[in-house]
Protein backbone atom coordinates (compact mmCIF):
# COMPACT_ATOMS: atom_id res chain seq x y z
CA UNK A 1 0.00 0.00 0.00
CA UNK A 2 1.07 3.59 -1.19
CA UNK A 3 2.20 5.70 2.01
CA UNK A 4 3.31 8.49 2.86
CA UNK A 5 6.54 8.75 0.96
CA UNK A 6 4.94 6.90 -2.33
CA UNK A 7 1.90 9.70 -2.01
CA UNK A 8 4.35 12.57 -1.70
CA UNK A 9 6.44 11.15 -4.59
CA UNK A 10 3.27 10.72 -6.93
CA UNK A 11 1.73 14.31 -5.77
CA UNK A 12 5.73 16.01 -7.00
CA UNK A 13 4.93 13.61 -10.07
CA UNK A 14 1.60 15.11 -10.76
CA UNK A 15 2.71 18.76 -10.27
CA UNK A 16 5.16 18.16 -13.04
CA UNK A 17 2.51 16.32 -15.32
CA UNK A 18 -0.79 18.24 -15.06
CA UNK A 19 -0.52 21.09 -13.04
CA UNK A 20 -2.55 24.09 -14.95
CA UNK A 21 -3.89 21.73 -17.13
CA UNK A 22 -7.81 21.28 -18.24
CA UNK A 23 -9.82 18.67 -17.72
CA UNK A 24 -12.24 18.00 -20.25
CA UNK A 25 -13.67 14.68 -18.96
CA UNK A 26 -13.37 11.93 -16.41
CA UNK A 27 -14.69 8.89 -17.64
CA UNK A 28 -15.49 6.06 -15.03
CA UNK A 29 -13.62 2.84 -16.28
CA UNK A 30 -15.64 0.61 -13.38
CA UNK A 31 -18.55 1.44 -11.56
CA UNK A 32 -18.34 2.56 -8.18
CA UNK A 33 -14.72 4.09 -8.36
CA UNK A 34 -15.66 8.00 -8.88
CA UNK A 35 -18.39 9.14 -5.98
CA UNK A 36 -19.40 12.29 -6.33
CA UNK A 37 -20.28 14.59 -3.40
CA UNK A 38 -24.03 15.98 -2.46
CA UNK A 39 -25.12 18.68 -5.02
CA UNK A 40 -21.86 18.15 -7.60
CA UNK A 41 -23.58 18.94 -10.97
CA UNK A 42 -20.88 18.86 -13.31
CA UNK A 43 -20.95 20.74 -16.40
CA UNK A 44 -17.17 22.23 -16.31
CA UNK A 45 -14.06 20.54 -14.50
CA UNK A 46 -11.98 23.44 -15.00
CA UNK A 47 -8.14 23.84 -14.93
CA UNK A 48 -6.38 22.03 -12.26
CA UNK A 49 -4.74 24.51 -9.74
CA UNK A 50 -3.14 22.54 -7.13
CA UNK A 51 -2.47 18.98 -5.95
CA UNK A 52 -1.52 18.95 -2.09
CA UNK A 53 -1.14 15.87 0.28
CA UNK A 54 -2.82 14.71 3.23
CA UNK A 55 -1.61 11.53 4.89
CA UNK A 56 -2.19 8.97 2.04
CA UNK A 57 -5.00 11.34 0.35
CA UNK A 58 -4.24 12.93 -2.79
CA UNK A 59 -6.41 16.47 -3.13
CA UNK A 60 -6.64 18.14 -6.41
CA UNK A 61 -8.26 21.46 -6.32
CA UNK A 62 -9.68 23.10 -9.96
CA UNK A 63 -10.72 26.40 -10.89
CA UNK A 64 -14.22 25.50 -11.27
CA UNK A 65 -14.25 25.03 -7.24
CA UNK A 66 -14.15 21.32 -7.15
CA UNK A 67 -11.79 19.07 -5.34
CA UNK A 68 -10.71 15.62 -6.42
CA UNK A 69 -9.87 13.37 -3.25
CA UNK A 70 -7.60 10.36 -4.53
CA UNK A 71 -7.23 7.60 -2.09
CA UNK A 72 -4.98 4.71 -3.82
CA UNK A 73 -5.29 2.12 -1.02
CA UNK A 74 -4.04 -1.13 -1.91
CA UNK A 75 -2.75 -1.08 -5.20
CA UNK A 76 -3.97 2.31 -6.76
CA UNK A 77 -1.78 4.01 -9.17
CA UNK A 78 -1.63 7.43 -11.31
CA UNK A 79 -0.21 7.55 -14.52
CA UNK A 80 0.52 9.82 -17.04
CA UNK A 81 -0.41 9.25 -20.51
CA UNK A 82 0.23 11.44 -23.52
CA UNK A 83 -1.31 8.88 -26.05
CA UNK A 84 -5.31 9.08 -25.29
CA UNK A 85 -5.79 5.56 -27.56
CA UNK A 86 -3.20 4.34 -25.13
CA UNK A 87 -4.76 2.67 -21.21
CA UNK A 88 -3.83 0.10 -18.65
CA UNK A 89 -4.80 -3.66 -17.81
CA UNK A 90 -6.55 -2.12 -14.82
CA UNK A 91 -7.71 1.64 -16.01
CA UNK A 92 -10.49 2.43 -13.18
CA UNK A 93 -11.04 5.53 -14.47
CA UNK A 94 -9.31 8.04 -16.64
CA UNK A 95 -9.18 12.05 -16.45
CA UNK A 96 -8.89 13.36 -19.57
CA UNK A 97 -7.22 16.96 -20.11
CA UNK A 98 -8.31 19.08 -23.02
CA UNK A 99 -4.55 18.89 -24.54
CA UNK A 100 -5.32 15.41 -25.05
CA UNK A 101 -3.16 13.58 -22.98
CA UNK A 102 -4.72 11.83 -19.22
CA UNK A 103 -4.14 10.69 -16.28
CA UNK A 104 -4.97 6.60 -15.85
CA UNK A 105 -6.05 5.33 -12.01
CA UNK A 106 -4.96 2.56 -12.50
CA UNK A 107 -5.71 -0.22 -9.55
CA UNK A 108 -5.59 -3.68 -9.80
CA UNK A 109 -7.74 -4.80 -6.38
CA UNK A 110 -10.46 -1.93 -6.73
CA UNK A 111 -10.31 -0.15 -3.42
CA UNK A 112 -9.17 2.96 -4.40
CA UNK A 113 -11.60 5.23 -5.18
CA UNK A 114 -11.54 9.03 -6.40
CA UNK A 115 -14.27 11.63 -4.66
CA UNK A 116 -15.53 14.35 -6.28
CA UNK A 117 -16.84 17.21 -3.56
CA UNK A 118 -17.29 20.86 -3.59
CA UNK A 119 -14.40 23.10 -3.04
CA UNK A 120 -15.43 24.19 1.20
CA UNK A 121 -16.64 20.63 2.10
CA UNK A 122 -14.82 17.89 3.21
CA UNK A 123 -15.13 14.14 3.89
CA UNK A 124 -15.26 12.42 7.17
CA UNK A 125 -11.95 10.26 7.30
CA UNK A 126 -9.75 13.42 6.02
CA UNK A 127 -11.46 15.37 8.74
CA UNK A 128 -10.61 12.70 11.60
CA UNK A 129 -6.78 12.21 10.07
CA UNK A 130 -3.82 12.87 12.88
CA UNK A 131 -1.09 15.03 12.57
CA UNK A 132 1.38 15.29 9.69
CA UNK A 133 4.43 13.56 10.47
CA UNK A 134 6.71 15.89 8.80
CA UNK A 135 5.09 18.67 10.40
CA UNK A 136 6.31 20.92 13.49
CA UNK A 137 3.37 19.92 15.62
CA UNK A 138 4.39 16.22 15.35
CA UNK A 139 6.95 16.25 18.64
CA UNK A 140 7.16 13.95 21.39
CA UNK A 141 4.96 16.01 23.47
CA UNK A 142 1.98 15.39 20.75
CA UNK A 143 3.06 11.99 21.08
CA UNK A 144 3.11 11.60 24.53
CA UNK A 145 -0.38 13.16 25.09
CA UNK A 146 -2.34 10.97 21.82
CA UNK A 147 -0.62 7.85 23.71
CA UNK A 148 -0.92 8.25 27.97
CA UNK A 149 -4.47 6.32 27.55
CA UNK A 150 -3.38 3.65 24.83
CA UNK A 151 -2.24 -0.28 26.26
CA UNK A 152 -2.03 -0.91 22.43
CA UNK A 153 1.51 -1.92 21.03
CA UNK A 154 3.43 1.30 20.14
CA UNK A 155 3.27 -0.59 16.76
CA UNK A 156 -0.47 -0.67 16.08
CA UNK A 157 -0.40 2.98 17.78
CA UNK A 158 1.28 4.66 14.97
CA UNK A 159 -0.59 3.02 12.49
CA UNK A 160 -3.45 4.58 13.04
CA UNK A 161 -4.45 7.70 10.88
CA UNK A 162 -6.19 9.40 13.81
CA UNK A 163 -2.89 9.63 15.47
CA UNK A 164 -0.03 10.23 12.90
CA UNK A 165 -1.59 10.70 9.53
CA UNK A 166 0.85 8.46 6.78
CA UNK A 167 2.37 5.75 8.03
CA UNK A 168 1.64 2.38 7.30
CA UNK A 169 3.84 -1.16 7.60
CA UNK A 170 6.85 -0.83 6.15
CA UNK A 171 7.69 2.89 7.39
CA UNK A 172 6.50 1.74 11.07
CA UNK A 173 9.41 -1.29 10.84
CA UNK A 174 11.81 1.11 9.74
CA UNK A 175 10.84 3.48 12.65
CA UNK A 176 10.48 1.14 14.97
CA UNK A 177 13.69 -0.24 13.83
CA UNK A 178 16.26 2.71 14.20
CA UNK A 179 14.76 3.94 16.97
CA UNK A 180 15.33 0.76 19.27
CA UNK A 181 11.99 0.37 20.30
CA UNK A 182 10.41 -3.29 20.48
CA UNK A 183 7.19 -3.16 18.24
CA UNK A 184 4.87 -4.73 21.18
CA UNK A 185 6.00 -2.51 23.68
CA UNK A 186 2.46 -0.93 25.23
CA UNK A 187 2.09 2.68 24.02
CA UNK A 188 1.84 4.30 27.58
CA UNK A 189 4.86 2.37 29.15
CA UNK A 190 7.46 3.93 26.47
CA UNK A 191 9.92 6.71 27.83
CA UNK A 192 9.95 9.74 26.91
CA UNK A 193 13.72 9.51 25.61
CA UNK A 194 12.41 6.03 23.10
CA UNK A 195 9.47 8.99 21.96
CA UNK A 196 12.05 11.66 21.04
CA UNK A 197 13.94 9.33 19.03
CA UNK A 198 10.73 7.74 17.39
CA UNK A 199 9.71 11.69 16.73
CA UNK A 200 12.74 11.94 15.00
CA UNK A 201 13.53 8.25 13.24
CA UNK A 202 9.70 8.87 11.97
CA UNK A 203 10.96 12.51 9.90
CA UNK A 204 14.27 11.01 9.04
CA UNK A 205 12.94 7.63 7.38
CA UNK A 206 10.42 9.47 5.85
CA UNK A 207 12.50 12.72 4.37
CA UNK A 208 14.95 9.83 3.31
CA UNK A 209 12.30 8.01 1.33
CA UNK A 210 11.12 10.96 -0.12
CA UNK A 211 14.19 11.54 -1.45
CA UNK A 212 14.37 8.31 -3.19
CA UNK A 213 10.92 8.54 -4.70
CA UNK A 214 9.28 6.02 -2.24
CA UNK A 215 9.12 2.00 -1.87
CA UNK A 216 8.82 -0.35 -4.50
CA UNK A 217 8.35 -4.02 -3.41
CA UNK A 218 5.09 -4.81 -5.42
CA UNK A 219 2.88 -2.38 -7.33
CA UNK A 220 3.69 1.39 -6.19
CA UNK A 221 4.84 3.04 -9.11
CA UNK A 222 5.50 7.17 -9.74
CA UNK A 223 3.55 8.97 -12.44
CA UNK A 224 6.01 8.11 -15.16
CA UNK A 225 5.47 4.70 -14.27
CA UNK A 226 8.88 4.20 -12.62
CA UNK A 227 9.56 2.10 -9.78
CA UNK A 228 10.74 3.61 -6.15
CA UNK A 229 14.26 2.83 -4.87
CA UNK A 230 13.81 3.39 -1.02
CA UNK A 231 13.52 -0.76 -1.03
CA UNK A 232 17.53 -0.54 -1.07
CA UNK A 233 17.76 0.85 1.62
CA UNK A 234 15.10 -1.17 4.03
CA UNK A 235 17.10 -2.34 7.18
CA UNK A 236 14.52 -4.69 8.93
CA UNK A 237 10.87 -4.92 6.51
CA UNK A 238 11.11 -8.07 4.40
CA UNK A 239 14.70 -9.03 5.81
CA UNK A 240 15.78 -12.14 7.43
CA UNK A 241 19.23 -11.22 8.69
CA UNK A 242 19.89 -8.06 11.06
CA UNK A 243 23.29 -6.31 10.40
CA UNK A 244 23.68 -7.33 14.08
CA UNK A 245 23.85 -10.89 13.22
CA UNK A 246 20.64 -11.86 14.54
CA UNK A 247 17.77 -13.63 12.84
CA UNK A 248 15.16 -10.78 11.87
CA UNK A 249 11.68 -11.80 13.77
CA UNK A 250 8.47 -11.96 11.81
CA UNK A 251 5.07 -11.62 14.07
CA UNK A 252 1.40 -10.90 13.06
CA UNK A 253 0.17 -7.55 15.17
CA UNK A 254 -3.60 -7.04 14.29
CA UNK A 255 -3.49 -8.87 11.46
CA UNK A 256 -0.83 -7.17 9.81
CA UNK A 257 3.41 -8.39 9.46
CA UNK A 258 5.96 -7.09 11.51
CA UNK A 259 9.62 -6.96 11.49
CA UNK A 260 11.74 -6.53 13.50
CA UNK A 261 15.24 -7.75 15.80
CA UNK A 262 15.07 -9.04 19.35
CA UNK A 263 18.53 -7.97 19.78
CA UNK A 264 18.39 -3.98 18.65
CA UNK A 265 14.60 -3.87 19.70
CA UNK A 266 14.17 -4.66 23.44
ZN1 LIG B 1 19.76 -6.60 15.23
Amino acid sequence: MPELPEVQTIINGLNKKVISKTISSIIEKRRGTIIFGENIKICEFGKIENIKRRGKYIIIKTSKDLKLIIHLRMTGKLIFEKDLNNSSSHSRAEIIFSDKTKLIFDDVRTFGKIQIINVNKTINSLQKLGVEPLSNKFDAEYLKNEIKNRKAPIKNVLLDQKVIAGLGNIYVAEILFRAKVHPATLANKIKTTDLKRIVSETKSVLQEAIKHNGTTISDYRSVEDKNGEFQNFLRVYGKETCECGAMIQKIKQAGRSTYFCEECQK
